[in-house]
């Protein structure tokens, strides 16, 4: 679908969560979408990020979505979603339903390549399927465009030298690929203890290393007041303008009953981090060697915001400031899902909160 105006009040890039939640927000104070606002979403199909993850996850206590604002009316809720089937296709097909319902004219798929100044105008530029360039002239960016398209791999000695597979959580597919194999696993959260749990058994080595000790906690779901504190972290970050920390060094990790089993059996128990990489597996500090074939990096990822460098938002600190997903540099970009709004939760309140302050903005032009 084609944007129906070249000038819209304000453009979205990002159709996930975020992005879906400051659209049902725009629209129910008063501006239509396709004309008064456009999304634009890099993704081949609805779903967000969640489209593009590996087949064994599943909506459950570990992974808790929440509902998009006005879900209801479609009478649907993520809490009785089928956990028999992939997240990948649950989320797909819900938030297709909500974009279809709500009528939000997604235009997918439109790669936003560039966003930058011309006269009072912000202009966002975006490549469609057969990577021709379109332009959109408009007053407000809100972005939120989350951060699956920018995994983070922290670098060690020797890195580039490994002659197996590295790869990012990302990348993984299916345990299949590994079978037969020796795998290191990096990372200290869900995802990369769900990886652990999947690989069991299908590969002839495991190995879990992270950087920090592993916190599990006694609830078996995601402890709110933990959760509070992480989202308080990114807050204090996002308005400093600093890099964002890891949301699950906040949190810790639930015990979830599966959580709870792999741990009995003696399953998830981590070693510190190694000190190198050599070309067919990984060095400690004293010494010890383990030969792998592929090393999982489960290491998170990084706001993706490289299409706005030329409106030069980025702090020293290595952030963009950002307050009640406010740039603090320009009064007329947003950020939605950006720091403590990084969760299904957090988006939703984004969206209300930044289509709110959109509407104001128009309305002092
Ligand atoms: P996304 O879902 O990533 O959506 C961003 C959208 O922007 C995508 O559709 C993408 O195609 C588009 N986009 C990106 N760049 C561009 C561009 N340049 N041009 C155009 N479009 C662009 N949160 C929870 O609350 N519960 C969970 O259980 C949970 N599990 C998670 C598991 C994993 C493995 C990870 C990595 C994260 C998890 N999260 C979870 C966090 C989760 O990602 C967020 O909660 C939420 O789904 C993010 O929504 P979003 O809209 O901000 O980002």
């Amino acid at each position: 679908m084609s944007p129906a105006s070249s000038h819209p009040q304000v453009v979205v890039i990002g159709g996930g969560q975020a992005g879906l939640s400051v659209s049902f927000y725009l629209k129910r104070l008063g501006l239509e979408p396709g004309t008064d606002f456009v999304v634009l979403d890099r993704g081949p199909g609805t779903g967000g990020a969640w489209q593009l993850r590996w087949e064994a996850l599943r909506v459950g206590s570990a992974h808790r979505i929440n509902d998009l604002p006005g879900m209801d009316a479609l009478g649907l809720t993520f809490d009785e979603a089928d956990r028999t089937l992939p997240a990948k296709e649950v989320v797909a097909d819900y938030y297709r339903q909500y974009e279809e319902f709500y009528d939000l004219r997604i235009v997918r798929p439109a790669d936003v390549h560039r966003v930058s100044n011309r006269d009072l105008d912000l202009v966002v530029e975006y490549t469609d399927a057969q990577g021709a360039t379109h332009e959109l002239t408009t007053d407000v960016v809100v972005n939120a465009t989350g951060t699956w398209g920018s995994p983070f791999i922290p670098w060690y000695p020797g890195l580039d030298s490994f002659a197996g597979r590295h790869l990012h959580t990302s990348d993984y597919e299916s345990a299949d690929e590994f079978r037969d194999r020796s795998v290191v696993v990096v990372g200290g959260g869900t995802s990369a203890i769900g990886f652990l749990m999947e690989l069991e058994g299908v590969v002839s080595e495991l190995t879990w290393v992270s950087r920090r000790p592993i916190e599990f906690l006694d609830e078996s779901e995601l402890n709110l007041e933990a959760g509070a504190a992480a989202v308080a972290m990114q807050d204090e970050a996002a308005r400093a303008g600093r890099a964002l920390p890891s949301i699950v060094s906040g949190t810790g990790v639930p015990r979830t009953r599966r959580i709870q089993a792999a741990i009995d059996r003696g399953l998830l128990v981590a070693k510190p981090m190694f000190s190198s990489v050599e070309p067919d597996g990984v060095r400690w500090e004293d010494g010890t060697f383990q030969k792998a074939d592929a090393i999982l990096w489960s290491t998170g990822f990084r706001p993706e915001l490289r299409h706005l460098a030329p409106l030069k938002l980025r702090e020293k600190e290595g952030g963009v400031t950002v307050g009640n997903g406010s740039s603090w540099k320009d009064g007329r970009v947003f950020f939605a899902g950006y720091g403590p709004q990084a969760s299904t939760i957090g988006a939703n309140r984004a969206g209300r909160q930044i289509a709110r302050q959109v509407i104001a903005t128009l309305s002092n032009l």
